[in-house]
Formats: structure tokens, sequence, C-alpha cells
């Protein structure tokens, strides 16, 4: 059966039931965000990513790692969302206009998915859009945590790069860090990450459609487990994806979301 048709069948056969969208790097590389574990050629970290954003790393060269971020937020910030950020948009709407749940949790800090229009959107490792007090406990003086970067002054660390320009909390002076999860730090070191909301979620679906996700993070393992645990269908969408372990019980749709996912949505309002 066709790719598009298959997913499309999938949605349906959901009803109701929670629809989970869980996306990696591989939705934004057609938005021209390189991936970030440098698996593939427009990669531009390659090796060093992981390493860049510990919060080892922070703590022993923050310049560094802020004038890393600065960067990656350049290129965050330039980027528009795709057609698979799009048809994620038609399909949440498809989805609400028969009062079914719907829901998607990305691994990505940029903010396409919100750009884009999608709603209900859990942003598990935190978002580029945002800063927050590198001092544990230390809520910034906002109640949500974390400032909006477009709220910070950079402009003197950016003139010039050094310990005594870098951007410090309103509240404590600490420096301020990137609003996102680091490869050492945890899903429940910050309530934005919403992880108790991951982990329901995942108990809940009743359809699960991975877009560009590598499987080599803690979400993807969770979610994977739990609904092949209660024998629910679970497709990936990735062109390039190497064959998953049959435990995992994934159906590999192996072509680009901004041309499968479009499709998919468009045979859905064909019904
Ligand atoms: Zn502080």
């Amino acid at each position: 059966m066709d790719a598009a048709r298959q997913l499309a069948e999938a949605i349906r056969e959901a009803g109701t039931r929670l629809v989970l969208v869980v996306t990696g790097a591989g939705i934004s590389t057609a938005s021209g965000i390189p991936t970030f574990r440098g698996s593939d050629p427009g990669a531009i970290w390659k090796d060093s990513d992981v390493s860049m954003a510990t919060f080892e790393y922070f703590q022993r060269d923050p310049v560094g790692q802020w004038r890393w971020y600065l960067s990656r937020f350049r290129t965050v910030d330039g980027a528009q969302p795709n057609p698979a950020h799009a048809a994620l948009v038609d399909l949440e709407r498809w989805q609400s206009d028969r009062r079914g749940a719907f829901r998607i949790i990305t691994q990505n800090i940029d903010t396409l998915h919100e750009r884009a229009g999608s709603r209900d959107l859990i942003k598990v490792h935190g978002t580029s859009d945002r800063l927050r007090c590198a001092r544990a406990g230390c809520d910034n003086g906002s109640p949500r945590g974390s400032i909006a970067r477009s709220e910070v002054d950079i402009s003197a660390f950016e003139a010039q790069p050094s310990l005594g320009t870098l951007p410090r909390c309103p509240l404590c002076q600490e420096i301020l860090r990137a609003h996102v999860l680091f490869f050492d730090e945890y899903y429940q070191d910050h309530s934005d990450y919403r992880f108790a909301d991951v982990q329901s979620s995942a108990a809940g679906a009743e359809l699960v459609i991975f877009v560009g996700t590598s499987f080599s993070v803690g979400v993807t393992d969770l979610v994977v487990q739990n609904a092949a645990n209660r024998a629910k269908p679970i497709f990936s969408i990735d062109p390039h994806a190497p064959a998953l372990p049959s435990w995992m019980s994934v159906i590999q749709l192996r072509e680009p979301a901004e041309e499968l996912l479009p499709r998919a949505v468009s045979t859905l309002g064909q019904s």
C-alpha cells in the first residue's frame, strides 16, 4: 500500500483517542537546520556537538558555549517551517474537528512547530527562544522560571564575547544559560520540559508517528516501549533510517516527511 494511504488509514482508525507525533531533527533539515548529532553530510558540528551541549562544558567555558549557542540560534532564527510542519498543523486541526486528541512532543529546540501554528506541543528538550539562570532553583524572577531571549540584551556579548559581557540573571546576577536540556541533564530538571505529560502521553497514545527522530534519546524509548507493549501502531518517517530492531515493531516509511505528511493529510481530507 502507498505509504501516505497507510498512514492516513492508521490515523482514521485511532478515532478520537490520542494521535501522538514525536519529532526530531530530521523534520527541520528541510528548513535548513542541520541535525544535531552530525550523522548527515550537512551537519555543521560533527562530533563536537554532544560535548558542547553539556552543563559540564557550560561550567568550564561559558563564553565558548554561549558563542556556540548564538551561532546555532542564528541558524534557527533564520529558518522557516517547511511543509512537514504545516501538515502537522493540518493534522491537528483535522483531529480536533472530530473531537479527537492530538499532541506533538518535539526534541527540537527550534521554534518551527509553534511558528507553523501547532498548539498542543511539548518541547521536551527546551527551546531556543528562552534563557534561564544557571543557578539551580533560581526562577529568574519570572513565574515561568525562564526569560524570553528577545527580552535579554546580548549585544555587548556579541560585540565582545567575554565573561564580563555574558548576560546575567536579573534576580541574582548569575550567568544566564540556554533554556535547553543538555546531554548531561535530566528531563525532570525543569518543569517546562513537561516530562510528566510526556509519560502520560506515551501511556495513552492510540497511534504514534515518529518524524525524523534518531531513536537515540530517552523519550523515543519511552514512547516506543509504551506503544509496543500495548500493541498500538507505531510509524517512523525518515528517508535515511537504518532498520530498527523488530521488538520495536515500528513501521518504517522511508520518505521525506515534507513530502509524505502533506500527502497523508490530503488523503485524510478526501475521505
Ligand atoms: Zn538567578
